[in-house]
């Protein structure tokens, strides 16, 4: 069995900052957004979190030659059209009781494919757990149809607000094709997706009953030791061992990640910090908005205040830079 450790969640909510720091604990291997090998990986090209186009990343060579004995040319395009038939939108029917067993049939190729990626990606990094930060709830259920593969689910959740403000700023993307921005959704939209994204993967989680952790970016940012050391056993390690100093600062070295947040391409000593700048710079009205579309969800992980909370963000800031 190939151990998985999945980072679901909602966008924006922290999941790169928190893939980071476990990607420093030599057990672990953080692959960053694994959906998108094939299409935003192999057929775009785009660049590794090593900075590398991903065709020309030593790491992800050996892994694809591990793999299938080389990139896999002539099923790319059905490995692209297969991850797409595990759509957000098809969720309602992929939860419907044994459907885990019933879906696509015909994908069984897929799965098997992606049952030797994340055995090769385990390998070739020495790691005895892959950690996928995909996210999508969608790919978790591909996960689960997936043979050979043992998934515990790191479940992060993140003020609504602090998310849909994130959403809402023009931000750059250098690896982003279009102009190198990043995608911005209107608060509302933002927050919609919140409640159903967060409360798809509870559901996924509770009804294939796995080993299942949510952690609240704020408890992760306000003292990253206590919140990820129960991330560290999730994955059957000591929980003594979060390679973040005290005063917050994490040494991240060379990584390999496919697509997700720019933070990503960090390298060197940074710091978890604090970034209120949403709860200074976020309207009132949108505030509202998010507060109204995500309860009572946000409700259910603490997220009762209508004033603005104090506190978050991850911005890594460079130390000594
Ligand atoms: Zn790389």
């Amino acid at each position: 069995m190939t151990k998985v450790l999945y980072l679901a969640g909602w966008g924006r909510s922290g999941s790169t900052i928190l893939e980071a720091v476990l990607n420093q604990v030599p057990e672990l291997v953080g692959c960053g957004e694994l959906k998108f090998v094939w299409r935003r990986g192999l057929i775009e090209n785009r660049r590794c979190s090593c900075g590398t186009p991903l065709r020309e990343c030593g790491f992800w060579t050996r892994v694809f030659h591990e793999a299938y004995g080389g990139i896999p040319e002539a099923r790319l395009a059905a490995l692209d059209a297969a991850t797409g038939r595990y759509r957000t939108r098809h969720l309602p029917s992929l939860l419907l009781p044994g459907a885990r067993d019933r879906y696509a049939p015909e994908l069984a190729w897929y799965r098997d494919d992606l049952a030797t990626l994340y055995r090769a990606v385990a390998r070739v990094a020495g790691a005895q757990v892959v950690v996928d930060s995909s996210k999508f709830p969608s790919h978790l259920v591909a996960l689960l149809q997936t043979p050979g593969l043992d998934v515990r689910v790191a479940h992060i959740v993140r003020d609504p607000r602090a998310v849909a403000y994130s959403w809402q700023r023009d931000k750059i993307d250098p690896d982003a094709p279009d102009g190198g921005r990043m995608p911005r959704l209107l608060p509302g939209v933002t927050g919609a997706y919140w409640s159903s994204w967060n409360l798809a993967t509870e559901r996924i989680a509770r009804t294939n009953r796995l080993p299942y952790l949510r952690v609240r970016y704020e408890d992760m940012i306000a003292d990253p030791r206590a919140a990820i050391g129960p991330v560290l056993e999730l994955a059957g390690l000591p929980g003594d061992r979060v390679p973040v100093a005290a005063d917050g600062t994490v040494g991240l070295g060379v990584s390999h990640q496919v697509s997700g947040n720019p933070v990503r391409f960090s390298q060197g000593a940074i710091r978890i910090r604090d970034d209120d700048e949403w709860t200074r710079e976020m309207g009132a009205a949108a505030q509202v908005v998010v507060n109204a579309v995500t309860t009572p969800v946000r409700q259910r992980y603490g997220y009762r205040s209508a004033r603005p909370a104090p506190v978050l963000a991850a911005t890594p800031e460079r130390v000594g830079s």
